[in-house]
């Protein structure tokens, strides 16, 4: 018989799309094997501040398609203080919640594991971010909707670009990562990729545009926003400089890549997350991230699971290189 009888709920750090489908089931989820569960509000914010409330089948009833979080998301200083954490505890205790499902990134899974080593409360994380940078999944919920904003809104840039024969340089997310950059930069077409992962050779640069396909009308480069080149506009000025006779436009991208409805890989991804996180909680296991590794769930310590992803599947790297040509 397992000692978990009622688990609490959060999300917390950026929000991601896919964020509600994972929390309705671990809602679903716990009730199905007739547990209680709580939904704290605004991440470890709420949790300090008592915004803690029931919840029940209705609770998450028709939020599987929608984007963003229903339960709020924070960044919450106060958790990083050891006064914070145990007014948290305070305010789980007196609810009775005495397990957690905090659905984030690294810095979520950083403070659950001072909260376990602290107050010995088991917390299961789920990888919540669009980033896909968490080691322990294929991928992280939320990434894949973000990566399919990026191309559809590439798609139009395109077209327009295509119409006047311009060079677009469209920044999209990833202040630390590439791997938005890249799988999009991929899945658009994009003649050229600037991730931070890479050291960015702008004379390189000029050589594709210089003596890369003369027919082809338009050209699209994707920056992620943390490449040491400095973002798309600085891109821009040092192109725009070199060559003076390009049609040179910018494009950010930003929040959008957030939002929206879920895609149905983030959506199954989110169902077996969260399931599997209620039932390891069942089973006595803590500390860790729920992820799929080659279509298995697998648990990572948090530890483990925040030590960023640095390198970058070569295979994709060499795509890039085959197919801007
Ligand atoms: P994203 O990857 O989308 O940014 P994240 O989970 O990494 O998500 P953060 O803002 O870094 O987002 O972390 C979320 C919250 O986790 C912080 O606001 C803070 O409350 C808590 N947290 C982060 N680091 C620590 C820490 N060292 N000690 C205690 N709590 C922490």
């Amino acid at each position: 018989m397992s000692t978990v009888k009622h688990i609490g709920v959060l999300t917390s750090g950026g929000d991601s799309p896919g964020m509600n489908a994972a929390i309705r089931a671990v809602v679903r989820a716990a009730l199905y094997y007739d547990v209680k569960v709580t939904g704290i509000m605004r991440g470890y914010e709420g949790m300090i501040n008592g915004e803690l409330f029931e919840m029940d089948r209705k609770s998450v009833a028709n939020i599987i398609q929608r984007g963003g979080t229903i339960l709020k998301t924070a960044r919450s200083e106060a958790f990083k203080t050891t006064e914070g954490r145990k007014k948290a505890y305070e305010n789980l205790k007196a609810h009775g919640v005495d397990a957690l499902v905090a659905i984030g990134g690294d810095g979520t899974f950083t403070g659950a594991n001072i909260f376990i080593s602290e107050f010995d409360v088991p917390v299961i994380g789920l990888p919540g971010t669009i980033d896909n940078d968490l080691v322990g999944t294929d991928f992280t919920i939320g990434y894949d909707t973000a990566i399919n904003t990026v191309v559809q809104a590439v798609d139009k840039i395109r077209d327009t670009a295509e119409s006047h024969d311009r060079l677009f340089i469209v920044e999209v997310m990833g202040r630390d990562s590439g791997l938005i950059a890249l799988r999009s930069g991929i899945g658009v077409g994009a003649e050229c990729i600037l991730i931070p992962e890479l050291k960015t050779d702008i004379n390189e640069l000029f050589n594709r545009l210089e003596y890369g396909r003369k027919d082809k009308a338009s050209k699209i480069i994707i920056v992620a926003e943390g490449d040491e080149a400095g973002g798309a506009f600085e891109v821009a000025k040092n192109v725009k400089e070199r060559f003076p006779n390009y049609d040179t436009r910018v494009s950010v991208l930003g929040h959008i890549q957030r939002g929206g409805s879920p895609t149905c890989m983030d959506r199954v991804l989110s169902s077996r997350l969260g399931v599997a996180a209620v039932e390891a909680l069942l089973e006595g296991r803590k500390g860790e991230m729920a992820g799929v590794v080659n279509g298995h769930v697998e648990f990572t310590p948090f530890k483990n699971a925040i030590k960023h992803i640095s390198e970058l599947n070569p295979g994709l790297l060499k795509l890039v290189e085959i197919l801007s040509l």
